[in-house]
Formats: structure tokens, C-alpha cells, sequence
């Protein structure tokens, strides 16, 4: 189950239309609740990962592809873990684009994709002569990497800044 912020969500979906026709891609940046229900092999079943922000990466695809695919560099992943650590967040997943093309993940994806990680796909097109994103998913693989199936999205209130703990001004006399 993925649980993303509203801010986080909106995120996305502006630069899938800034983007087109080209693919955009980038990091889901929050935290990850492992969940107590293992399979067989001993892996989480029940893992909640929750988005509470987006980090958007170039994509490195070559550009005559850019279109259908998106390529992370091994550099680029380690900037963005830098970037998320910084801000006591982890990586727990990658969006990306699909122009003129549905949310469902390619064969591209799912041979690149990796287990324990969620994977959002958001389709745009032209609407009224505007790129307009449109279905949102998000897919999560197999551990034997052969299924890419679709996960529950949940939507939550964007995080707010911690109110300012404003301290009573301590009485002088009476
Ligand atoms: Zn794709």
C-alpha cells in the first residue's frame, strides 16, 4: 500500500504535463513501515510506504527513447539518497511519465524495476491542445520479479510545518 501527500502527488502530475511529450521521472521521498505479515520467504506483505514529497531526476534515457522509457543512473541514485537522508526521509519509490500511452508499466519497466519499491506510472496527453495527466497507478514487483501488480494508493493530508512552540512571556512583577 502506497499512502502519498496531496502536494506530493500534485508534484507529479505538473511535471508529467511540463515534461511532455518527453517522460519525466524522479524519487518518492518518506519512510517505510516494513509491516509484520511475511510471506514464505520471509518478506513483508503488508509494507506501508508513505510519500511525503518528490524528488524530480533528469532522465539520463537516450533521447531518441525518452518517450517510452526512463533510465536512473547509479549516480543519480546516490544524489537523490543523499538528498533524502538530508531531510531524514528514504527513498521508497520512483514515478515516471507515460505520454500518449496508459499508467500500466512497460516490459522496459518491469525488466528494470526492483522488488520493495513502488513504481507510479501517471499517462498524459493533449486535451484541448494542453497536456493533461491522467490515470495515476502504482505498481509494486514480485519478489521474484516476474508480476508487476497494481497497489493501492491512499491519499493523505499534505505534512505541515511544525507549529512554532511560542513560549508565554514569563511575568515580571505582577
Ligand atoms: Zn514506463
Amino acid at each position: 500500500m502506497l499512502q502519498i501527500s496531496a502536494s506530493a502527488l500534485s508534484d507529479i502530475r505538473v511535471r508529467a504535463e511540463a515534461s511532455y511529450p518527453y517522460e519525466c521521472c524522479g524519487a518518492l521521498l518518506g519512510a517505510i513501515d516494513e509491516g509484520s505479515v511475511t510471506d514464505e520467504a520471509g518478506q513483508p506483505i503488508n509494507a506501508v510506504r508513505r510519500v511525503v514529497e518528490t524528488l524530480p531526476i533528469v532522465n539520463e534515457a537516450e533521447v531518441a527513447r525518452l518517450i517510452d522509457r526512463f533510465v536512473i543512473e547509479p549516480e543519480q541514485y546516490l544524489a537523490a539518497d543523499r538528498a533524502a537522508r538530508a531531510k531524514h526521509l528514504d527513498i521508497v519509490g520512483f514515478y515516471h511519465s507515460h505520454p500518449n500511452d496508459t499508467s500500466r508499466p512497460s516490459e522496459f519497466d518491469r525488466e528494470h524495476a526492483l522488488p520493495n519499491w513502488s513504481y507510479i506510472i501517471v499517462a498524459v496527453a493533449k486535451e484541448d491542445g494542453a497536456p493533461r495527466s491522467g490515470t495515476l497507478q502504482s505498481w509494486e514487483l514480485s519478489h521474484d520479479r516476474e508480476v508487476f501488480a497494481e497497489e493501492p494508493i491512499e491519499a493523505i493530508e499534505s505534512p505541515e510545518s511544525p507549529e512554532p512552540i511560542i513560549e508565554a512571556p514569563s511575568p515580571k512583577g505582577n
